[in-house]
Parts: structure tokens; C-alpha cells; sequence
């Protein structure tokens, strides 16, 4: 049902500097690599952001389940850091021993990039602790594996290429060392052996001749063993304690227990997608790939651990009552019967670990084609992210930079909740397949995502009128959503070519120029916003991108990137540059309460 990149996040934004940092002085810490003012530097650009949502509604028995889950947090934290570089729990250790002032600057450098390589002011990957660089594979490959190795590998042995690029597994080295440990994790662990039929004897076969040269796939569960095996003990300690107050919940974490030992996700996401919860939800599991930078495939481990706003939850299910109507009124000759069961919740952030940790402001998961088509996919919006009131101050900052005085007060942090929200649904919405029944990965290549999010966000714009008229947005509302489209126009750089969030973006904002939607004025460099022409703007540029869908017309698709994805110095510079301008901060670091 969805494509490509479906992530909403925050733009890296400007608010106050957390604090003085302690000078890092003197004192020799035997495993730093970067001098004192670089470390320092980039933590005068970081802020802090608590979060601490208000937990008194829980029952006793969600309680002990809260805490339980916590400790599969910290788990999927330190394999997260594991997965990422192989030094990074031995220097993390040496760190948090060590009690002088350097080197809790280094922790906290740590803490900000989970790891010991850091990102630099100027967007480079740097170590600034004494060890290796991490190779783009990281620690789910080989160290010194390369793509080419493991292609002409893969094309040697086709039988072993569902192992070597499974979504869960590891890639190893056949030699004698590292298969007597395999074998012997799973001696250890039965349980583990009974799940993975046939792989006791094809590691025993490779061990007959061991050999460097040869790569095998090794489940995750496996690899990881002792760790998969004490969170199966910890997931279902907290179904028992959540179970008399929420036994679908407690289904659920059985099923995401057992996943654990299969590295099979359907039961734990059919159960996840298709359950209705109480008080509490949690993204368990290893399923983004973006850290791998080798072959692109490998999933890495997160846990999010979430607290169900009820009221906001059930009025935002009723509004989707109408949204069939919105999917008939969209600018196409065919639609879609919509279901109206959207697995859409608001939710506070508890605490987030791992893969999962930072200021993304919504989830849409699973990412398995199979599992979307068969059970949907859940929308975790995650709110008090999105109305922090110091992540909030930053991006009202930039807002006021951009816009002329008249529009300055248009901006909410509720309308960008609207926006966001509405921007998910939108992926429901439309076409899914081009108008001959092919996919738009298919038929438009690296595009297909560029237009598959320029019509989520052009969706959430389109239906603000019929919202309106259904009296879900007042008047002003409907004005800080259009507000709310404008800002997600703007950019701090040139966007890249292959960048599609920030190039349709672009486009949006060539758009609304053109149309008059926008003004820019040469010589105060703000720009005004005309609300009367905007709903016809959006519908009319919404038409544009749903034929370009059901045609997958792969040439037509690039003119239309090329004729609205252009970069005036002039204009778009100059906004650009006072946003820049005017940022504080960089980089944000985030705290639980749940964790102190
Ligand atoms: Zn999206």
C-alpha cells in the first residue's frame, strides 16, 4: 500500500544551547582521538530534550509491564551499538568507569551518536575515540568485507543468496573459531536449534573445512543469542503482568517474543497492526535498514516504548469515519474503496532505544511488502515530540524568519501535528498501483518515493476544505494548516538530486511561487502567503502528481522533477541563508524520566 521512504521526521533545528560544557583540561583519557575544543564544539551546538510524559493513568500490572519492557530497551541499545561498531560497548564501559570531567564529555559525545564515530559540524562521519573508522557494513558483516567480495560470492554459491541477504542475518567467515562459536551458541540454547531446522548441519558441514574465503548467513536470533533469548523472558513477563488490563497487548508481546527466536516478524506485526491496545504500545524489533550502508538490506534493532493518549486516539479514529469521502474527491477518474479502520493512534513517547531513538515524529511500520499488503500498517504518531515546546520554539524561529510579518502568528505546533498526521493518511489515499496494475518502484525507479510523499503531503493540504466543512478545523485551524504546508517547503540547503523529501518540497514551494500563492519579496527577502488562491493551487498540482502515478510514465516523471525542482539563489538562497542564520543549534540529544 505504501512506498519508499515513509519516515516523517524533524528537520535538524535551532534551539537554546543546553548549558556550559566542562572544559575538557588536561587530563590524559587514554581513548580519545579528538582534542578537547572539537569535542566541545559540537556540544555547544546540542540541546537536550527530557521527555517525561504524565504515566498516573496506568494500572499496577501495565506498571510492572513498563519496567520489564524497559529492560528489552536496554538490551536492543546495547546490540544497536554492537551492530553499529564492534569497540563501541568496550569504550562505552571504559567511558562511564572513567568519572573526570573529559570523559563524561566523551560520553555524552557517545551518547549523541550512539557510538564512538561522530557527526561533524560540517555533515562528516568522523571516530572521535581511538578506534577504527566503521566500515560501511558496520558490525552485521565481516570487518574487512567488501561489496564486490560478497556480490561475486553470492553469484557463485545462488543457493546461499537468501541467507546472505536476508533482512535478519548476519554475514560471517567460515572459519574453524567462528563456526565452533555458532555451534556452540546453539548447543547452548535447544530451544533455538528445534527453530532453525537444518542449520546445525550446514554449519557442522562447513566445519569440516573451514575456510575464510567462504561467507555463510547466520540468524540474527542465533548471532545474538543470549540477548534474544533473555528478551523472549522479559516480553513475556510483561504479557503476564499487562494481561488482566489488556490482553491483546499481551498477545501481541507473546507473539513479538517468539519472533525474536524465528526472526520471522508475521505473528508479532499481524497481532501488532490488527490489535486494539490500551494504555500502552511498543515497537519492538530490528527493522530499518538505514545503517547498513553496505548492501542496504540489513535491519537494525530499536524499541519505542509509547503511552496511548486515549481521547486523542478515538476523536482522531472518528474523523477517519469520512475519509472515504476525501479519497472520491481527489483530482483522479478512479478511487479506491478506503478502509476506514486506519491503525492510527497519538501516542507520548515513553523512551526510545537503539535504532528507534531520537526526534522522528511519526512511525509507519511494517516496511515488508508482503506484511503491508496483507494486514496494513500501523501509524504511531508520536506527539510529544512533535509539541515539545523547545523543538516547537526552533522550528517557530524559523518559521518567523521566512514569512512576513502579517503570517507570523499562522504557525502552530497543533497545525503541524495536522499536517503530519494528515500527510499519513494521504499514503492511504490515491492510486496504489499505476493504472495498468504495475508498482510505481517498477515503473518509476528512485521517483517512485519522490511522488509517492509529494502526494501524501499535497493529500493532508487538499483535504483541509473538507475538514473545514465538516467543522473538524475552525477557521483559523484551516489557516495554520495551509501556514503548516508553507513551512514544510523551506530548506536550509540546496536539496540533492536524489534527496526526495527535501526535492518535492522544493517543487511545492516552486509551485506555490508560480501560482501566486507565494510572494517573495527582493527587498525585505520574506515571503507572503495569499490563502485564497491555495486550495486551488494544491488540488491542481495534486492532479499532476496522481497522473504521473497512474501513468508511470518514467520520462514525463523526470521533466516534471527538472521543470519545478529548480534552485534560484536569489530566492530560495536568500531564505535559506537566513534560516541557517538564525540556527542555534544543531544536534539534540534525548533523555527519559522512565530511565533515571
Ligand atoms: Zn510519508
Amino acid at each position: 500500500m505504501l512506498s519508499g521512504v515513509r519516515k516523517v521526521f524533524i528537520p535538524i533545528t535551532v534551539a537554546l544551547v543546553a548549558g556550559v560544557v566542562q572544559a575538557i583540561g588536561q587530563t590524559r583519557v587514554p581513548t580519545a582521538r579528538w582534542p578537547a575544543p572539537q569535542a566541545e564544539a559540537i556540544l555547544e551546538r546540542t540541546s537536550r530534550t527530557v521527555l517525561a510524559p504524565d504515566l498516573s493513568h496506568l494500572t499496577p500490572g501495565e506498571r510492572v509491564a513498563v519496567g520489564k519492557l524497559l529492560e528489552v530497551g536496554r538490551i536492543f541499545q546495547d546490540l544497536y551499538e554492537e551492530q553499529r561498531h564492534r569497540s563501541a560497548l568496550t569504550l562505552r564501559a571504559s567511558l562511564e568507569k572513567a568519572k573526570d570531567p573529559a570523559s563524561r564529555t566523551l560520553l555524552t559525545l557517545y551518547e549523541l551518536n550512539q557510538g564512538p564515530i561522530a557527526t561533524t559540524l560540517d555533515n562528516k562521519r568522523e571516530p572521535f575515540l581511538a578506534v577504527d573508522p566503521a566500515p560501511p557494513g558496520k558490525n552485521v558483516y565481516p570487518w574487512d568485507l567488501g561489496a564486490k567480495e560478497l556480490q561475486d560470492f553470492i553469484a557463485a554459491h545462488p543457493d546461499e543468496r537468501a541467507p546472505l541477504t536476508h533482512l535478519r542475518h548476519v554475514v560471517r567467515r567460515a572459519d574453524a573459531a567462528t563456526l565452533a562459536r555458532d555451534l556452540a551458541l546453539l548447543a547452548k540454547n535447544p530451544a533455538l536449534d528445534t527453530l532453525h531446522p537444518g542449520l546445525k548441519a550446514r554449519l557442522t558441514r562447513l566445519s569440516r573445512t573451514p575456510n575464510r574465503g567462504t561467507l555463510y548467513g547466520l540468524p540474527y536470533s542465533i548471532a545474538y543469542a543470549d540477548q534474544m533469548v533473555r528478551s523472549h523472558e522479559l516480553l513475556h513477563q510483561a504479557a503476564a503482568a499487562a494481561e488482566p488490563d489488556d490482553e491483546a497487548f499481551a498477545r501481541y508481546l507473546r507473539n513479538r517474543a517468539r519472533d525474536l527466536l524465528t526472526d520471522d516478524y508475521e505473528a508479532g506485526d499481524a497481532s501488532w497492526i490488527k490489535g486494539r491496545f490500551t494504555h500502552l504500545n511498543a515497537q519492538i524489533g530490528a527493522y530499518e535498514t538505514y545503517d547498513d550502508e553496505l548492501m542496504g538490506t540489513r535491519a537494525f534493532y530499536g524499541f519505542s516504548l509509547l503511552a496511548v493518549r486515549t481521547d486523542e486516539t478515538t476523536a482522531l479514529r472518528k474523523a477517519l469515519h469520512g475519509v472515504q469521502a476525501i479519497e472520491e474527491a481527489l483530482p483522479i477518474d478512479r478511487h479506491r474503496r478506503v478502509t476506514e479502520d486506519i491503525p492510527v493512534g497519538v501516542y507520548d513517547v515513553i523512551a526510545d532505544f537503539g535504532q528507534a531513538r531520537g526526534g522522528n515524529t511519526a512511525t509507519n511500520l511494517p516496511n515488508e511488502g508482503y506484511l503491508v499488503e496483507r494486514y496494513g500498517s500501523i501509524i504511531l504518531l508520536r506527539v510529544n515530540i512533535m509539541r515539545d515546546p523547545d523543538i516547537y520554539g526552533a522550528t517557530d524561529r524559523t518559521w518567523k524568519t521566512a514569512v512576513a510579518g502579517d503570517f507570523e502568528a499562522d504557525l502552530t505546533s497543533d497545525s503541524n501535528f495536522q499536517r503530519v498526521l494528515w500527510h499519513v493518511i494521504g499514503h492511504y489515499l490515491g492510486p496504489d498501483t499505476t493504472r495498468t496494475g504495475r508498482s510505481f518502484d517498477a515503473t518509476l525507479g528512485s521517483d517512485a518515493s519522490l511522488l509517492e510523499e509529494m502526494k501524501a503531503d499535497l493529500v493532508s493540504l487538499f483535504a483541509g476544505r473538507e475538514l473545514r466543512a465538516r467543522g473538524y478545523f475552525t477557521d483559523a485551524q484551516l489557516r495554520s494548516h495551509y501556514a503548516s504546508g508553507v513551512y514544510r517547503t523551506l530548506q536550509i540547503n540546496k536539496p540533492r538530486r536524489e534527496q526526495p523529501y527535501n526535492m518535492m518540497q522544493l517543487m511545492q514551494w516552486n509551485w506555490f511561487l508560480d501560482r501566486g500563492v507565494l510572494r517573495f519579496d527582493r527587498g525585505t527577502s520574506k515571503l507572503s502567503i495569499d490563502y485564497a488562491t491555495y486550495h486551488d493551487a494544491v488540488r491542481d498540482l495534486l492532479k499532476e502528481v496522481l497522473a504521473l502515478q497512474d501513468s508511470g510514465d518514467k520520462a514525463k516523471t523526470t521533466a516534471f522533477v527538472d521543470r519545478w525542482g529548480t534552485w534560484d539563489e536569489n530566492i530560495h538562497g536568500k531564505v535559506a541563508a537566513a534560516i541557517r542564520e538564525q540556527q542555534r543549534t544543531r544536534f539534540r540529544l534525548f533523555e527519559y524520566a522512565a530511565l533515571k
